[in-house]
């Protein structure tokens, strides 16, 4: 088999025996010893292995050390949900379908953000199944955030967050250098 033999699969189809191929990302062996797909997406064989490429990749590989910009949506006890919108750098690209992440709350700097916070973060590691991130490193943290009573965009003073509005004063952030800097104004 060659890596030209890339076609449309489905769950569950097989995809070779054992003997034959090994399963890679996207495959699995059954009781039988057949390879099968876990999922829709193009096969490809490559060095005796066989994986299966999903549907929808992301534009872009989150290669570990990348910094992206992404928007905290939920949290949990030991962990951030965070939606990935971009990729930071000098020239900032927005991706064209958002790719979901997480953050482990156990490292210090991820405790110091909130679900709406708009973050700047460095790719830890990145797989098929998971982003994982953190805010530890310079510049990393919180790049935008709004007050917690009335609503309106808080404004930096230092590390602290100040309301603006209603005088209300946030100390739980991790507040990135950069804060107010947002590269995707207008778009999130
Ligand atoms: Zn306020």
């Amino acid at each position: 088999m060659s890596k030209d033999q890339k076609r449309l699969v489905i769950p569950g189809e097989p995809l070779g025996v054992i003997e034959e191929v090994l399963p890679g990302e996207g495959a699995y062996v059954d009781a039988e010893g057949k390879v099968r797909s876990t999922r829709l997406g193009y096969s490809i064989v490559e060095g005796g292995k066989v994986s299966v490429e999903p549907l929808r990749r992301p534009l872009l590989p989150l290669k570990p050390g990348t910094e992206v910009v992404g928007v905290v949506w939920g949290t949990e006890r030991a962990l951030h949900h965070v939606k990935i919108i971009g990729i930071a750098g000098k020239r900032p690209i927005r991706l064209q379908e958002p790719i979901s992440g997480i953050m482990l709350k156990s490292h210090p700097a991820n405790q110091g953000a909130r679900p709406g916070d708009l973050i700047l973060a460095r790719v830890m590691r990145s797989d098929s199944e998971q982003v994982v991130l953190t805010m530890a490193g310079p510049s990393l943290g919180v790049i935008l955030a709004r007050c917690p009573k009335c609503g309106a965009p808080l404004k930096r003073v230092g590390y602290t967050l100040v309301c603006e509005d209603c005088g209300r004063v946030v100390l739980d952030r991790r507040v990135s250098d950069l804060y107010g800097k947002n590269p995707f104004r207008g778009t999130v």
